[in-house]
């Protein structure tokens, strides 16, 4: 039998679905079959055997295959009619029962189900499946939520010369057959296979086989950066084992850095998927590489959060991503040779702090996702560095031998099982947590900021904590709070549990700041009292403590978003300070807003390129103040290339003129030149010279970026096609051409495209879904355009039937847009 399916959409899970289907089935044994022979064809074969017990007579397998071929249940043929939105029904269940179900399966070039990439440096094929968060159907027949866990077995034909990697431990039989054995029951949504061609290096450590691997094309890169890779590994591992008191329990432990990845990456148990740009191709700093440790550090985490205990349902999916940040940070900062502390605070809880003031806001944990695609707009900021800092909070509050101690036992009680938020408080308390339910109510129920701001009180100054909108706050921040003075020396003035109102502090008679958490220790917008800017501007060209800055500058840009100061002045603030700050954290993350927002739709149209040439001077004098070949100079020079507007200078750099002593200028920093360059009217036949000379796929994604950037009017109109109609590029040129497309200084230009973004944008659903759909969406969004006109585009947009993806898209883009404008009318 052989059917196409009558409607391709698939319907998302409901959670009342998944409680009943749950409560009827125990899946026993899965086994996948893969024919993946052909990797030009379009297609390849799938068949599923699910051994499973049912209580109930019916329930339904989720297949979201192209054609389904053969399906079987104990024997009998289903009725290929039933097969509906992704579902196939099953009747007649018996108390245990066998379903077979065969198919014809795409493979997919949105990076979710089985994903295939042709490198178009060699033409090789290389294929990894991404089941999150409900992708799994679209590779293999299974009852797809979190709680149906089951053990695993693939058997799979490939190409001879491929390498087949999964979950379990893989070994080759015959000449290209594969089995991936298993070894720990599994949830769908991190099932995972790795197949092609892929050059791989193997360590060990502490007993545990370690492999990561990438394209061939990658070898040289990826042996170059195995090292730092492996040492990173080995002692997130020791920290880890140390913490949990549970050992890693997924066997072998793989990284395949893998193409087209949407995500930094996913934390399949025993072979974990990451976007392949982590293989650097270019030079990269230590930010950089810590960035990469901590991403590292993080899919570790999640093989005991997440993937040991599993949560039930996606509404608790802090379980996972809180947890696994917040340990990240903790593992990096104190196992490896990675401080990570001041990126989290400048760039992950800048992130965090956006979303928790923006429409789309939610609490942390218990968010109530009624469907698996609500669940997914959840992956936002609030879920990863609120959450973490959340956590942070919380470990302070209970002590680290309650909150580790409450930890092990819960991994003790449900490991390879779910469990639920109230199965956590209650190992806390059992280990020894006092109130907890209401701490929690007030930190991970409560949606929103807190702000702390300073006031002058009787004898002294007091921190005060006001909730958002000015409501009473119910929690308590556990905060140092310090004082700076003229020189910019740090001084602690109190460690507070701070709640409404501090009893008046005694601040030092030359303090010039106070702030109220001088550690950036809490989740909170942070203040400085009623003359609290002009203290800053004193102290902050003097400022050296690290944490200090983060809250400072972090108070700069969301006092800027908040309205309470003005754009032109926060530029007067940043470039006049950042230029001696060494950290490359704060100087990248800082001066990158200031260019793409106070420079950008926070500036009038007229002034834009002004306020680009002074972030401009402030990189040149970063350049010239950094030691030859160091990272801050390489930071430096990135951020002066992208806020040029001398076409002279830019295209003496492209030809290796002029450049600063130590500054080597490899391919990514060449792509960074050429976008620029082009964007400004230079020669647009530069894009495709430098792309005969770089076939890589990561040079393809450049050349659609800088493609995008050229101002003329068939540019943009091929950029805009791309954007807005179905094409067989990869998701990465996508939104990189989103990302291209919006450039300061061609506002005329692109004006008619504001209009038809609001027009056009909806009818995107109709050929991309998930993650490709969402971040299309927010890549092209015309984050430029603050006028009145647009704001009432997209909010008009927004009252019409959109994809979940696309709608939280779009509320957040409006939400930045009506921001601007409101900056633009008060005119500072
Ligand atoms: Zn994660």
């Amino acid at each position: 039998m052989s059917t196409t399916s009558p409607e391709l959409r698939s319907r998302s899970l409901l959670r009342t679905e998944a409680q009943t289907r749950a409560a009827a089935l125990t899946v026993h044994d899965v086994l996948v079959e893969l024919d993946l022979r052909d990797p030009a064809a379009d297609t390849f074969r799938s068949r599923t055997t699910l051994q499973f017990a049912s209580t109930d007579q019916e329930s339904f397998v989720d297949f979201q295959g192209r054609s389904l071929l053969a399906a079987t249940l104990n024997g009998e043929p289903l009725h290929p009619g039933g097969w509906q939105q992704g579902r196939l029904p099953l009747h007649g269940l018996q108390a245990e029962n066998t379903l077979v179900v065969e198919g014809e399966m795409a493979y997919s070039s949105d990076g979710e189900g089985l994903h295939r990439h042709v490198d178009p440096a060699d033409g090789r094929t290389y294929l990894y499946a991404m089941s999150f968060l409900d992708a799994a159907p679209r590779w293999f027949a299974c009852f797809d939520q979190p709680d149906l866990k089951a053990s695993y077995r693939f058997e799979v034909d490939a190409p001879a010369d491929w390498t087949v990697l999964g979950n379990g431990p893989s070994a080759a039989g015959a000449p290209g057959h594969w089995t991936v054995s298993p070894l720990r029951p599994l949830s769908t949504y991190f099932v995972t296979l790795v197949a092609g061609p892929y050059a791989s290096v193997h360590a060990e450590h502490d007993g545990i086989r370690l492999g990561f691997h990438a394209r061939a094309s990658l070898r040289a890169e990826l042996e170059a950066e195995a090292p730092d890779m492996v040492t990173v590994t080995a002692q997130s591992f020791d920290y880890y084992h140390r913490l949990f008191g549970v050992r890693y329990p997924f066997g072998e432990y793989h990284q395949a850095f893998v193409p087209d990845f949407n995500a930094g990456a996913m934390e399949n148990p025993g072979c974990v998927t990451f976007r392949d740009s982590f293989v650097y191709r270019g030079r990269a700093t230590e930010l950089e590489r810590g960035g990469r440790a901590s991403v590292i550090a993080h899919e570790m985490a999640h093989q005991w959060f997440g993937d040991l205990v599993t949560m039930r349902w996606w509404d608790d999916l802090w379980l996972n991503e809180s947890f696994a940040e917040y340990m990240a940070h903790r593992c990096c900062t104190e196992a490896t040779r990675y401080p990570i502390w001041t990126e989290f605070g400048i760039r992950r809880k800048h992130w965090g702090a956006v979303a928790d003031q923006s429409p789309s806001t939610h609490p942390v944990a218990g968010n109530g996702a009624a469907d698996a695609v609500a669940a997914l707009q959840d992956f936002d900021g609030i879920s990863y560095a609120k959450g973490a800092s959340v956590l942070k909070q919380l470990a302070g509050y209970l002590g680290e031998d309650v909150f580790l101690g409450g930890l092990r036992a819960y991994f003790e009680r449900h490991a390879y099982g779910n469990a639920e938020f109230a199965e956590l408080i209650e190992a806390w308390t059992a280990a020894g947590a006092v109130d907890l339910p209401a701490w929690a109510e007030a930190w991970l129920r409560t949606a929103g900021m807190d702000t702390l701001d300073v006031a002058p009180a009787p004898g002294g100054t007091s921190v005060v904590v006001t909730g958002p909108g000015g409501t009473a706050s119910p929690r308590t921040h556990a905060v140092t709070v310090g004082a700076v003075d003229a020189t910019g020396t740090v001084h602690e003035v109190a460690d507070l549990a701070l709640h409404d109102r501090s009893a008046p502090l005694a601040v030092p008679a030359d303090a010039v700041l106070v702030v109220p958490d001088a550690h950036d220790a809490t989740w909170a917008k942070v203040r400085f009292g009623p003359d609290g800017w002009s203290g800053v501007a004193r102290v902050l060209p003097r400022l050296d403590d690290e944490a200090v800055l983060v809250v400072v500058l972090n108070a700069v840009r969301d006092a800027v978003r908040e309205g309470s100061l003005g754009a032109a002045t926060a530029l007067d603030l940043v470039c006049g300070s950042l230029g001696r700050v060494q950290s490359e954290a704060l100087l990248s993350v800082v001066l990158g807003f200031a260019a793409s927002t106070l420079a950008g739709p926070y500036a009038p149209v007229g002034e834009r390129a002004a306020r680009l040439a002074r972030v401009h001077a402030v990189a040149r004098e970063v350049l010239a103040g950094s030691p030859p070949g160091s990272d801050r100079q390489l930071a430096g020079f990135r951020l002066a290339l992208a806020s040029a507007s001398d076409t002279g200078l830019l295209q003496g750099w492209v030809d290796g003129h002029d450049l600063p002593e130590g500054l080597v200028l490899d391919s990514e920093l060449t792509w960074g030149l050429v976008r620029r360059l082009v964007s400004l009217g230079g020669d647009p036949s530069l894009v495709e010279q430098t792309l005969a000379r770089d076939a890589s796929s990561a040079a393809a994604v450049h050349a659609a970026r800088a493609r995008a950037s050229v101002p003329s009017a068939a540019a943009k109109q091929a950029a805009w096609a791309l954007l807005m109609e179905p094409s067989d590029r990869s998701a990465y040129e996508v939104y990189a051409t989103g990302e291209g497309f919006w450039v300061a200084g061609q506002e005329e230009l692109t004006e008619d495209y504001v209009r038809r973004y609001f027009a056009e944008v909806a009818g995107t659903a109709r050929f991309r879904s998930g993650w490709a759909l969402g971040r299309t969406a927010e890549t092209a969004f015309p984050a430029l355009a603050a006028t009145e006109q647009a704001v009432q585009r997209a909010t008009e947009t927004l009252q019409t039937e959109l994809a979940a993806p696309l709608r939280r898209a779009l509320v957040d883009g409006t939400d930045q847009l009506s921001r601007a404008l409101a900056s633009l009318r008060r005119g500072d």
